[in-house]
């Protein structure tokens, strides 16, 4: 019957098949990192196999009435990775290129991002396949009210909490805040994250992930002795994260010499204007076009010598033939997933450090945390609180992780693993199984 839920859950014998797939793959990229991090989890080791595998994982279909009269059909998906340390937490992604492997993925590396920072969440993801650019306003909101009523069986301010992630925006947020709260009978702010601000959303949400990128930056850049005042910058990525770290960073003296988005690549040695780049790019949708800057070819992007890379795009970008080729000193991964498990390895050969992923873009689920304390309390706090807390329970995280990965001797993306892989394998044991 139309209107009646019409999910489907994959079956074990499936998802087994793709916790097998190959490392280039995110989720395979995933559970190598697992691997990296068991030899130093001791007695926890009996209890890894939850990390291993999504706790569930919803396949919905997403029929619409498109503005032509036609009647297409989009795959959604909903991933809970992890509930074991609180509700599940995670943005939701419309891309063409979403699929339930990686959406897995990108559950699973919140339940490491959430337990790295402490925030009392397990970890979850969400996504359509579908390009957003394709569709008509309307077309958008339904597309995002449907995928919303299907998933509702197991999203709640209370069981599951989405927000923003590539494709997504507050608007959209604002109609799953909506079509959840009409489907339960009252107003439930508290189901998402990164509304607009008066619909019980958060000051400062939007520009969090780029500020807390940048925190990190600057830790990175004091800890390997490189000044940011004429630091080289080179960008993968010009959305919402993108571009607040660049503007940052442009304030604390360095040159963004390189910037690729999905519409082409750009290059200036003597520094790129980055606010009439932001300028052009609200104008026309993307980079390309741009007069202040010569153009390169995608895979020129990789040869740009920098001191600072930012990936800010999507995974895998960092493979191991670009590893090879980078000619920098810092890598913020900024996205999710930016590098493969074999780059990993030549990047520390190499001497470059990595900042990993599940700490350096945290700042956007930390705001969120706030942002769903302030729809509880319904009592909200200034621009200036929510800049100060972030940073501090950023930096506060970031430094136990550094200090971790001195004592043991690892990377620092192994250290984050370690530190939250305990977290989350601590709250599973002791709330033991079930029956
Ligand atoms: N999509 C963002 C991330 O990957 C934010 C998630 C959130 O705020 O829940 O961290």
């Amino acid at each position: 019957m139309e209107g009646q839920s019409a999910t489907v859950q994959r079956s074990e014998a499936d998802l087994l098949s793709y916790a097998k797939s190959t490392p280039l793959n995110p989720w395979g990229t995933y559970l190598h990192q697992i691997d990296m991090v068991k030899p130093h989890l001791g007695d926890l080791n009996r209890w890894v196999g939850t990390m291993q595998r999504p706790k569930r994982a919803l396949i919905v279909d997403i029929p619409i009435e498109m503005d032509n009269g036609e009647i297409r059909h989009f795959e959604g998906y909903r991933v809970q990775h992890s509930l074991s340390r609180g509700p599940g937490k995670g943005g939701l992604r419309f891309h063409p290129d979403v699929s339930l492997e990686e959406v897995m993925a990108l559950a699973a590396w919140m339940t490491i991002k959430n337990a790295a920072v402490n925030l009392p969440f397990g970890g979850a993801k969400g996504g359509i396949r579908v390009d957003p650019s394709t569709l008509s306003q309307r077309e958008l909101e339904k597309v995002t009210r449907r995928y919303t009523s299907e998933i509702g069986l197991i999203i709640g301010p209370q069981q599951d909490i989405p927000a923003p992630d590539v494709g997504t925006n507050p608007q959209v947020m604002a109609w799953v805040m909506d079509t959840y709260s009409q489907n339960v009978g009252a107003t439930v702010t508290g189901v998402v994250t990164g509304k607009p601000v008066h619909l019980g959303g958060s000051l400062g949400r939007t520009r969090a992930t780029g500020l807390g990128v940048f925190a990190i930056g600057r830790v990175m850049a004091a800890a390997n002795g490189l000044a940011l005042d004429g630091a080289r910058i080179a960008l993968q990525g010009f959305g919402n994260v993108g571009g607040v770290a660049a503007d940052r960073f442009v304030k604390a003296g360095c040159r963004v010499v390189a910037v690729q988005d999905h519409t082409g690549t750009l290059h200036n040695a003597g520094g790129i204007d980055i606010a009439s780049l932001q300028e052009h790019v609200d104008r026309s949708g993307g980079i390309a076009g741009f007069a202040g800057a010569d153009d390169l070819t995608l895979e020129q992007f990789w040869d740009v010598p920098s001191d600072i890379l930012i990936p800010a795009a999507l995974e895998g970008q960092i493979t191991a033939d670009r590893a090879r080729r980078l000619s920098t000193r810092i890598v913020l991964e900024a996205a999710n997933g930016p590098t493969v498990p074999e780059a990993d390895e030549i990047l520390f050969d190499r001497g470059i450090a990595v900042a990993p992923d599940v700490i350096c873009n945290a700042g956007g689920v930390i705001v969120s945390y706030f942002e769903w304390v302030q729809d509880f309390s319904s009592f909200f706090w200034s621009e200036q609180e929510i800049y100060v807390r972030l940073e501090q329970v950023l930096i506060q995280a970031f430094d136990a992780i550094r200090e971790l990965a001195v004592i043991n001797g690892l990377t620092l993306r192994t250290a984050t693993y370690l530190l939250s892989c305990r977290r989350v394998l601590t709250a599973r044991k002791e709330r033991g199984l079930y029956p």
